[in-house]
């Protein structure tokens, strides 16, 4: 039961709160859920139900929530300089060692950050950086950009181009010119067909070289994909792909920009996904992990070329936000990786055998009978639900399975996000193995209830 109080906050968001993603008529008829407390990876709501996050948040509190170390941290950035900006000749200590923090996690020769504060601020930088360098080296015709179908970078009015949803655009009137989505991505699940996974691969990697030989190779500025693709399905491309979709870049002279915002920090049980696959991007964004979520922090980090070419003009980048390098986002970041270091939670053996489990584990599930496939990389997961194991059919767009399993696992005390007919699972790196016992029996609950009901 609601309390008045209670009632009056569901009132209150209702009357005056346009939330993100969200029908509006529809969450003011049911009452959004009201989260009152985080702690490790539970959230509790106003009636007290302890919910396990298998969602991190939203792919983000990677050493979990509601540490006292990180508060402490908070509170004294707060005391010693709650603000000051970066912009006249001026730097504070924690975003320069922040700085220099973020050069030695990433792969290659990463040696430039600029700060944001959310992950859609950090590719619109990047994309602003990228028109900056070609200009800078005399192309000023590389203007054209290459995304993929079902990508996710962001709802700024360049990310959301980026993307590959269409959903992102219709209501928009985006994506903005120069912008150019390949697909299928590289999802063998769902786009396979008949193919091997090795021709699936390469029928990917092609579908990106017909597009850059047709916007023609001297146009083209970079090429942006996230290491697995998360917002649009938990796309795993299959071995291989990268380094395939490196070398294509390297063979035309286009920025490989690999946007992090979820693979960065330790998803793949590496630093970053791209040193996951052993290649090395230009360009990475990054956001979510790199504080866990205790602070709005983001950043865009160059390497080779277009890292020496930016920090030697000699004339101003023009760009910068007022929250760049925030002096209490940018110490909470460093505490953060502070922590992930000190409790052996990225790149370890212990936490590569948390990986394994939660791998196995979640493998189990594909005994039910609503379950296509399950599959796994780091501490990502995803299950497809389907109609029919051996055909691959799905659920149709109204019959809304993923939506119905999502209501499902949070009335068992679970957050698993639904893409359409795919569940998706991102749990704090400091899940333990009993929490991934617990997610799994809990989804298969309501795995199990879902059932029920869509094949009653
Ligand atoms: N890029 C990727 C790959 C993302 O997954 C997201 C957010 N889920 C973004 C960019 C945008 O980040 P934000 O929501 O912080 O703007």
């Amino acid at each position: 039961m609601m309390t008045d109080q209670e009632k009056t906050i569901q009132d209150l968001d209702a009357k005056h709160h346009l939330h993100p993603f969200m029908p509006h008529p529809d969450i003011a008829r049911k009452g959004a859920r009201v989260i009152t407390r985080a702690e490790g990876c539970y959230i509790y709501d106003d009636s007290g139900h302890k919910i396990l996050d298998a969602m991190a948040g939203l792919w983000t509190t990677q050493i979990g929530t509601g540490r006292e170390e990180m508060v402490q941290t908070a509170a004294e950035a707060m005391r010693q300089l709650s603000y000051y900006n970066t912009f006249f000749y001026t730097t504070h200590p924690n975003v320069a060692r922040l700085a220099e923090k973020i050069a030695e996690k990433t792969p290659g020769d990463i040696s430039k950050i600029h700060f944001a504060s959310s992950g859609s601020e950090a590719v619109d930088t990047a994309y602003k950086l990228v028109k900056y360098y070609w200009n800078l080296k005399g192309q000023p015709q590389r203007k054209q950009f290459i995304a993929r179908e079902n990508a996710y970078h962001g709802s700024t009015a360049v990310a959301a181009s980026l993307c590959g949803l269409s959903g992102m655009h219709e209501k928009y009137d985006l994506p903005i010119d120069g912008i150019h989505h390949v697909g299928p991505a590289p999802h063998y699940y769902n786009n396979g067909g008949e193919m091997t996974e090795d021709a699936f691969r390469d029928h990917c990697v092609q579908a990106i070289e017909d597009k850059i030989l047709e916007i023609g190779p001297d146009n083209v500025a970079a090429f942006i994909g996230e290491p697995i693709q998360g917002a649009g399905g938990l796309i795993i491309p299959p071995e291989g792909y990268w380094t395939k979709v490196e070398a294509l870049c390297r063979k035309y002279g286009i920025l490989l920009w690999c946007d992090e915002v979820i693979t960065g920090w330790g998803r793949t049980g590496k630093w970053f996904g791209s040193e996951y696959y052993g290649v090395t991007p230009d360009i990475i964004t990054m956001a979510k992990g790199l504080t866990s979520g205790y602070q709005p922090l983001s950043a865009v980090a160059l390497g080779g070329d277009i890292a020496e070419t930016i920090s030697q003009e000699e004339g101003e980048m023009v760009h910068g936000f007022t929250y760049s390098g925030h002096p209490v986002a940018t110490a909470v970041g460093l505490k953060n990786i502070e922590i992930m270091e000190r409790e052996g939670l990225i790149d370890t053996p212990d936490q590569d055998e948390k990986i394994s489990y939660f791998s196995e584990q979640l493998s189990l599930l594909n005994d039910h009978p609503l379950v296509g496939e399950t599959r796994t990389l780091g501490l990502l997961g995803a299950i497809e639900l389907v109609k029919d194991k051996t055909t691959r059919a799905r659920y149709s767009d109204e019959e809304n399975v993923g939506f119905i399993c999502r209501e499902h696992c949070f009335d068992s005390g679970l957050v698993m996000r639904s893409v359409g007919n795919t569940m998706i699972l991102c749990p704090p790196l400091v899940i333990t193995t009993e929490q991934i016992d617990e997610l799994i029996a809990k989804a298969r609950e309501a795995l199990d209830k879902t059932y029920s009901q869509v094949s009653g």
